[in-house]
């Protein structure tokens, strides 16, 4: 998302603002605890539903043990062996969530949801209602949240002058923390932050700034241009530049302004290390079929498809096509024709694959396409009718007959919102 900075040219960028970035602290384990008070004080992780053996939340006592999100649960459980477990239940996430997209609505229209447990609001045009005091408004919606939501439910929240920082500022001071980034602030920040602490930054990012001597966001914003385009390319080049210098001009989306969805995606984390194959392809080919599905409630077609393998083997490829795509079995076509080039490492005997993740982007609306060589009205309204089986029932009902013999997929939000799908949708429920 914040990789589309805009020139200095910008009105957005002319009007100092203000940003709140508000996150939520251990979000999916502090509902539980808000909800069960024999939870509270106790070191408890909250697991994805379908038997996936990944902590996809711990609580705040857990995470002091060194129990994060991600934790496998054997791993965890060595650690603690009193450790709670707890199945996830998204649907009561999604109310506190709407429930709290509420209470910032009182404060402002300009509210963006970012995941399940964050939001983004751009509160410059009402500070002067809080005294130009952010600090101000920030005890009124904590009050809120605790009278509404819950005491054991806390947020943590950040304050700048864009999107950027005010993500970054939340994320120094947790648990129920408030931090302010003013322009000034800027760089001892950046002195003392970790590369990953920015959005945008992930651990693969931050190995290779390391590997080129890059350990602050200073150095990142010393290293010269030149040497940086070698190892990342132009346009990569050009978005850590602009967060080195803070440089952030996007402006709040309220969904209530529907943005276009830009891209959708998908992950999985098996449940243990697989070497069958077979079985990693037809896990891969119910995520495509899940995306497809998306596809077409959206009325969207895609012409970039990526995907990755995590394991002892890393697998990372992405096409963009001259054509545009709706179809599971057409997009695990190119899929596998992407994974071609890696076939031999994807097939040794001893490389395993952990997570999967597919993506696609470079959607466009179908009604401003015109027919491609794959459509044709049969197999569309064949398509129709899956799709219309599969909404009534749940997704899946009718699966291709690859996947007859494997476990169904449960399709829920995986930890956080991955896609603007699911928050679009969430949105549109208020
Ligand atoms: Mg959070």
């Amino acid at each position: 998302m914040f990789r589309q900075f805009r020139n200095s040219q910008d009105p957005t960028l002319r009007q100092a603002r203000t940003i709140l970035h508000i996150d939520f602290d251990s979000f999916f384990a502090s509902v539980e605890q808000q909800y069960n008070p024999n939870l509270r004080g106790k070191p408890m992780g909250v697991t994805a539903t379908n038997g996936r053996t990944c902590i996809i939340a711990s609580s705040k006592e857990a995470k002091r043990l060194g129990i994060g999100t991600g934790s496998r649960t054997y791993e965890a459980k060595k650690i603690c062996p009193d450790l709670i477990l707890v199945p996830a239940d998204f649907i009561k996430y999604f109310e506190i969530s709407k429930k709290f997209l509420r209470i910032s609505q009182d404060f402002t229209p300009f509210v963006e949801l970012f995941s399940i447990d964050e939001v983004f609001m751009d509160i410059t045009s009402i500070a002067h209602l809080f005294d130009n005091n952010p600090y101000k408004m920030i005890a009124e919606i904590k009050k809120r949240i605790r009278e509404e939501i819950g005491e054991y439910v806390t947020a943590s929240f950040g304050i700048s002058y864009n999107k950027l920082l005010s993500k970054l500022a939340s994320g120094l001071k947790k648990p129920d923390g408030v931090f302010e980034i003013k322009p000034e602030d800027l760089d001892s920040v950046y002195k003392s932050a970790k590369l990953t602490d920015i959005c945008g930054i992930g651990k693969r990012i931050k190995d290779r700034l390391n590997k080129i001597g890059v350990t602050t966001l200073l150095d990142l914003r010393n290293i010269s241009y030149d040497r940086l385009v070698l190892e990342f390319g132009k346009a990569e080049t050009q978005f850590l530049k602009n967060i080195s210098l803070g440089f952030d001009g996007s402006p709040v989306v309220s969904h209530a302004t529907a943005p276009s969805i830009k891209s959708i995606g998908r992950s999985y984390c098996l449940p243990q290390n697989e070497y069958d194959k077979r079985k990693i392809l037809q896990n891969t080919y119910e995520l495509w079929e899940e995306i497809s599905i998306k596809l077409r409630r959206l009325n969207k077609k895609a012409r970039t498809l990526g995907f990755s393998f995590r394991g002892n083997i890393n697998i990372h490829k992405r096409k963009t096509y001259s054509f545009y795509f709706d179809d599971s079995k057409e997009v695990f076509y190119l899929f596998e024709d992407l994974l071609s080039d890696d076939k031999e490492m994807f097939f040794a005997k001893d490389s395993y694959v952990r997570q999967i993740s597919v993506w696609v982007s470079n959607l466009e609306e179908k009604e401003n396409l015109s027919l491609s060589l794959f459509d044709s009205s049969k197999k569309n309204n064949l398509m129709s009718a899956i799709d219309s089986i599969n909404e009534r029932f749940g997704d899946h009902t009718i699966r291709n007959g690859f996947l007859l013999y494997t476990d169904k997929l449960t399709t829920v939000p995986n930890g956080y919102l991955a896609d603007r799908y699911e928050r679009t949708k969430l949105a549109k429920d208020l």
